[in-house]
């Protein structure tokens, strides 16, 4: 095949960009929520991120997992008696295999269709939290299908699930969402970035693990959350973009009420501002304004929140709401 093109090169000058793929931007509504359409999406958003490559941006992705662990924990509940019940961590390994299988092979058959040649490859990756992490005894994070009210308080009674309200969209199971500190494979991550590959890794945050004294490594029970895990890659990897792909337009302020206003352009202090005036709800919008900080405070140039079919214009600074330090 000597007439395929090599794009997206592996020029260490060529900037680099982080896209974040929200696990809820992967499925469009409750009547698409099966693997099938899961894997519509995922080609979906690969063909978006297909012309980002072909610009010349070295591209990292990481994506989400709530709504997809979700599931699979409560097929694992539903098949108790039947089947071994499956462990948190090893749900979140589950969607970073599926997940990561489904936007790899996509952006692989986007770039045949397109004549370029690149790698790309999808790594299981470990993501060190600390064994004290308050989150533990605070479970904070939405994962699964949206329930009402009354289904939620129910399964709290009956299954023990800990449920809470989820940006006005319905209720949700919440879990343990404790801060990363380290990912484990990240020289492995670096050496294929180098080489040219695109690297889909920290899916749904990454799995997380702990350090016992003797350096040796535990997986615990949690959704690391991605909007964390990809800002801590995208720092140690040098990033000068975080792009956050989900299913809204751009962050607003006063959200889903009569003054709700987008935001195209905002810096670090006025998301400080908003962020205390209560702008940006727990669990979704504001783990990625507060990631947006830390990257922006540690190096990071530009981040993006915008949706799938708007990443590249995003890029061009033509949609989405852009944060600056
Ligand atoms: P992802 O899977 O992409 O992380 P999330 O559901 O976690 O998606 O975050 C996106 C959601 O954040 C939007 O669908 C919206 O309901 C919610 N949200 C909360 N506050 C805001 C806000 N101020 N502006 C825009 N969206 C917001
Ligand atoms: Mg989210």
């Amino acid at each position: 095949m000597n007439d395929v093109n090599t794009h997206g090169s592996n020029n260490p000058d060529s900037p680099l960009v982080v896209i974040a793929i929200g696990g809820n931007s992967l499925i469009k509504d409750s009547d698409h929520m099966s693997v099938i359409d899961q894997y519509r999406a995922a080609g979906e958003t690969s063909r978006y991120i297909a012309p980002i490559v072909n610009q010349g941006f070295r591209v990292v992705i990481t994506h989400g997992n709530g709504p997809q662990v979700g599931f699979i924990l409560l097929r694992s509940e539903l098949a108790k008696g039947v089947l071994h019940s499956v462990p948190l961590a090893n749900c979140v390994a589950d969607t970073q295999g599926a997940i990561g299988f489904q936007i790899a092979q996509s952006l692989q058959n986007e770039f045949l269709r397109q004549g370029t040649r690149k790698e790309v490859v999808s790594i299981v990756t470990q993501v060190v939290v600390d064994e004290n992490d308050p989150s533990f005894a605070n479970p904070s994070k939405p994962v699964g299908p949206f329930m009402t009210e009354k289904e939620a308080q129910q399964h709290a009674l009956e299954d023990g699930w800990a449920v809470a309200e989820d940006a006005g969209r319905g209720w949700r199971r919440v879990v343990p969402s404790p801060a990363p500190l380290e990912i484990i494979e990240l020289q492995a991550i670096r050496t294929l970035v180098d080489s040219g590959a695109l690297v889909i890794a920290v899916g749904g945050g990454g799995i997380p693990v702990v350090y016992k004294p003797d350096g040796t490594l535990r997986p615990r029970p949690a959704v690391i959350d991605k909007d964390a895990a990809s800002c801590l890659l995208a720092l140690a990897l040098g990033a000068s973009i975080l792009i956050f792909s989900t299913d809204v337009d751009k962050a607003t302020r006063n959200y889903a009420t009569p003054e709700q206003a987008d935001i195209d352009r905002m810096n670090v202090a006025q998301c400080r501002q908003y962020l205390d005036e209560g702008h940006f709800a727990v669990g979704s919008m504001r783990p990625k304004i507060e990631s947006a900080i830390k990257f922006l405070e540690n190096g990071g140039k530009e981040v993006i929140i915008t949706q799938p079919h708007h990443l590249e214009g995003a890029l061009k600074g033509i949609y989405g709401t852009h944060i600056v330090p």
